[in-house]
């Protein structure tokens, strides 16, 4: 259901500065909404208590000064891998149980800094490892189009926190797809950005070299005024670029899509796409031309190696990242253990998951003395073939597209007895990470049962702008419905769709 009081984020601003409502009556309305539907969807992991505070602080302030900006006042929910001082990040993981943290991650600062209000913080694959939240130490988040399907992993829970109508915007990370898959999964629009756009301090790192930021939201001219907060050079991660992100505003006004070249990839409508996808994104391509854009056939020879290279970098990584996790310096410690080596065995075979362990045996193994190598260099250069096989076809093409995900969501159990089938559902989405390219799913309609198909669109280096645009042409053209969900009966599923 989409709220009662705002279609968007200039729509809020606009009823906010108008007094058509209060920042602490909107505040109420996504809280105990979230409040009631959570027993059921396990969306949220915390909730914020501070919230209608602030939201007070905030209408009182704005009766003296009025607001600078269309975030001030604005809810927001964000993943539990993101560090908020003061409150739990749990990462899904009971190695972090009771771990406080001390910081805010400078994506969340900035918009807290413009007026937002962080909600809650929402569920996710332990460590973001995963594609359907099933990970989760605290049991996954249901889709809120079918109860019996996964959200999509990792950021499961800040897709289905908007697709419900719990938040009008939320922020995920994307290592290899966890904010583009659940976006497709949940009927929402979600964007991984260019690597080095937003910080990523404060963001737990689970493999630094792909992790990035990004939000979703029902409207790509509010996941590009989130990118434009968000984004810029920050001290706190060398790797942010300098150039002014709202840059990014000029492209989206500018980007016209009469002429736009559109790269079809025929490696990514292969064998393994599921039928009513190839569909969907079949009328999708038909109406694109009918608009005036023009297809242009590429190809990507190495992106069949991307699962094995990301595997490969994205364990190595992990292993070395988590390493901090040993009982000493956050959260859970196992009690009288019989030495200190008991201690970190114990806390981190008890604390960590199965699918964590198993990445940190993966990726320890491909670093160890000589297989360094044969597999973690191997990978690095198998990555620059890919890389360059996106730069050479974006000599042809504005834009590459690509289904989102080869299947529709999942039922929950259906890929966890099989790591490698569910490693499979990041086959489209995991190089634009492994080349650092920005990358976003855009809803186009539902299939034959009723549940949300995803568009991908991979762009240049910088061109989230133009891509957001383009994903703003298809809303207009597939204007999505949102599921009705309904405390203690989740989602108002009816068998055979919503259609
Ligand atoms: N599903 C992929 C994985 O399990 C990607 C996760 C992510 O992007 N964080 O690693």
């Amino acid at each position: 259901m989409r709220n009662p009081f705002f279609t968007s984020l200039s729509d809020f601003a606009k009823g906010r500065d108008d007094k058509r409502f209060s920042i602490e009556e909107v505040t109420r309305y996504f809280l105990s909404r979230t409040e009631s539907l959570n027993a059921s969807l396990n969306v949220c992991l915390s909730t914020n208590p501070n919230a209608i505070n602030r939201a007070r602080q905030l209408d009182a302030r704005l009766a003296r000064n009025g607001a600078q900006s269309p975030f001030y006042g604005y809810p927001v929910m964000v993943k539990d891998n993101f560090e908020m001082e003061g409150f739990p990040t749990t990462c899904a993981s009971k190695i972090l149980s009771g771990y406080v943290s001390r910081r805010t991650a400078t994506s969340v600062a900035r918009l807290l800094s413009l007026g937002a209000i962080v909600l809650g913080k929402t569920n996710l694959d332990e460590f973001a490892m995963g594609s359907s939240t099933e990970n989760s130490a605290f049991g996954p988040t249901k889709n809120p189009w079918n109860p019996a399907r996964v959200p999509g992993g990792s950021s499961g829970g800040s897709a289905a926190a908007v697709a419900a109508g719990l938040a009008p915007l939320s922020l995920g990370s994307d290592t290899g797809g966890s904010i583009r898959q659940p976006a497709a999964f949940c009927g929402v629009l979600g964007i991984k950005p260019t690597y080095g756009r937003i910080s990523r301090s404060g963001l737990v790192a689970f493999s630094s070299s792909l992790d990035q930021i990004g939000p979703f939201a029902l409207q790509a001219s509010d996941a590009l005024e989130a990118l434009v907060a968000m984004g810029g050079r920050d001290p706190l991660d060398m790797t942010t670029d300098d150039r002014d992100p709202s840059e990014m505003r000029r492209d989206f006004q500018t980007t016209e899509i009469p002429g736009l070249r559109i790269g079809i990839p025929a490696e990514m409508f292969g064998e393994g796409l599921d039928s009513s996808i190839r569909d969907r994104l079949g009328e999708l391509r038909d109406s694109l031309a009918g608009s005036g854009s023009r297809e242009v056939a590429v190809t990507l020879p190495h992106s069949r190696f991307g699962i094995n290279v990301y595997y490969l970098l994205a364990t190595s990584e992990a292993s070395s990242n988590l390493s901090r996790f040993d009982g000493v310096r956050y959260g859970f410690r196992v009690k009288e253990p019989a030495d200190l080596r008991a201690m970190y065995e114990e806390t981190r075979d008890r604390g960590f998951g199965d699918e964590v362990k198993r990445r940190i045996l993966l990726g320890t193994f491909a670093l160890s003395a000589g297989y360094q190598e044969a597999f973690y260099r191997k990978a690095r250069k198998v990555q620059a073939l890919i890389r360059g096989d996106f730069l050479k076809a974006f000599e042809q093409c504005d834009m590459i597209l690509t289904p989102t995900s080869p299947s529709p969501p999942f039922a929950f159990g259906e890929k966890t007895g099989d790591p490698l089938s569910m490693y499979l559902s990041d086959v489209y989405t995991i190089t634009a990470n492994l080349a650092g390219l920005p990358a976003l799913s855009v809803p186009v309609g539902l299939d034959s049962q009723g549940l949300p198909v995803g568009a991908h669109l991979i762009g240049p280096p910088w061109s989230e702008g133009r891509l957001l645009k383009v994903a703003d042409k298809i809303s207009s053209l597939y204007p999505m419905p949102l599921p009705e969900v309904h405390a203690g009966h989740p989602a108002g599923f009816r068998e055979g769709g919503l259609k």
